[in-house]
């Protein structure tokens, strides 16, 4: 019995679920993911807090996540409170919630393109229209284009994604005042490379005080170094919080996630103590590209989107060929890769000279 055969919605019929190859290479800078292992006094911190939760196993974790939230509202700053922060396994799953409250059947949502091709299928999973509006050719977003796709298709809500992925480049913060203004519904900016962008780049958490229907989503998963931790979380005013509540499952974060996560965001300081690293080997990615005379959008996030000059299917086997998985995103002719450790540049590096 195929899929097609079992009587699934007509909307899922024909689609491909999310699937970035996982495989065992040498060198792996496909998903964004921190390269660098969780140094060994944040693991003991780690399983001190998990282990003081197992005998409780028993009892159903804090369906609020109130110190978690708490902790994560500290490490923003910006005068937020528990009451501002909402968290969930994942950024993804933060998102699929926003939609849930939302969006749904009869609603819609708005993207551009090129951009983190979860948006439109978490839309597709909630039964929320999706709208692919586009960014200009060099993957810049301009608030008066923003403007008018926001006239002509009135979304329920917007996405923006800053430091965009895959094209690595955060959003002029006009972009963001403008769509925020000619919003009629509920606009999320997706920041999960906020940490890693360049000097002078604002959050919108700036913006909220101003903007009741902002929320700025964040995860662990990438400046934390915490992807297999499962942990994503936003910023709001208190009533998207209370919205959220409507349609999340009781218990979703366990008591295991939530003790590691506190235990992650205590130790914050050792864990984003490798940030800088990471944006040193990404600028050299950029710099040493553009020397070589490829195409190179601007990065203020652990990973570079780059031109290949031909087919980039074939240059992306090429680099596999060579035990450096990288991401063919789709885009004709770019590739994307993640700045890792010293050595995975040097790798990288090594398997692109093949390119030219
Ligand atoms: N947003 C963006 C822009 C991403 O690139 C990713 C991860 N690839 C996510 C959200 C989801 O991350 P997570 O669910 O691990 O928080």
């Amino acid at each position: 019995m195929r899929i097609d055969d079992l009587p699934i919605r007509d909307d899922l019929r024909g689609q491909t679920p999310y699937g970035a190859p996982q495989l065992d290479v040498a060198v792996r800078l496909n998903t964004n993911e921190n390269s660098y292992a969780l140094p060994d006094d944040v693991v003991e911190a780690i399983g001190k807090a998990m282990q003081a939760e197992l005998r409780d196993l028993n009892r159903y974790p804090d369906r609020d996540a109130i110190a978690l939230r708490t902790a994560l509202a500290d490490y923003l700053g910006h005068g937020l409170t528990v009451a501002n922060v909402w968290a969930a396994n994942g950024s993804n799953e933060v998102q699929q919630q926003l939609l849930q409250a939302f969006g749904g059947p009869g609603r819609s949502a708005l993207g551009f393109g090129p951009s983190y091709s979860m948006h439109p299928l978490l839309a597709l999973g909630t039964g929320t229209r999706w709208i692919g509006a586009l960014r200009d050719p060099d993957f810049s977003l301009n608030p008066d284009k923003a403007v008018a796709a926001l006239e002509e298709h009135d979304p329920d809500l917007v996405f923006l994604c800053s430091p965009n992925n895959p094209t690595g480049t955060a959003l002029d913060p006009d972009v963001i005042t403008a769509v925020l203004e000619a919003a009629r519904g509920m606009v999320i900016v997706d920041e999960a490379y906020a940490e890693f962008a360049r000097e002078g780049t604002l959050s919108a958490l700036t913006l909220l005080p101003e903007h009741p229907r902002l929320v700025v989503s964040r995860t662990m998963s990438k400046a934390f170094g915490f992807a297999g931790g499962r942990l994503g979380y936003f910023a709001a005013g208190p009533a998207v919080v209370d919205a959220v509540q409507l349609v999340r499952l009781p218990y979703h974060l366990s008591s295991l996630t939530q003790a590691a996560a506190r235990a992650a965001v205590a130790q914050r300081d050792a864990l984003l103590a490798t940030v800088e690293a990471i944006k040193e080997q990404r600028d050299r990615i950029v710099s040493t590209l553009r020397e070589r005379g490829h195409r190179v959008a601007d990065s203020d996030a652990n990973f570079v989107l780059f031109g290949v000059g031909g087919d980039q299917k074939i240059a992306w086997q090429r680099l596999l060929d060579q035990g450096v998985l990288i991401r063919d995103v789709g885009l004709a002719g770019w590739l994307r890769v993640t700045a890792g450790t010293p050595a995975e540049t040097d790798a990288f590096l090594q398997a692109t000279e093949a390119l030219k």
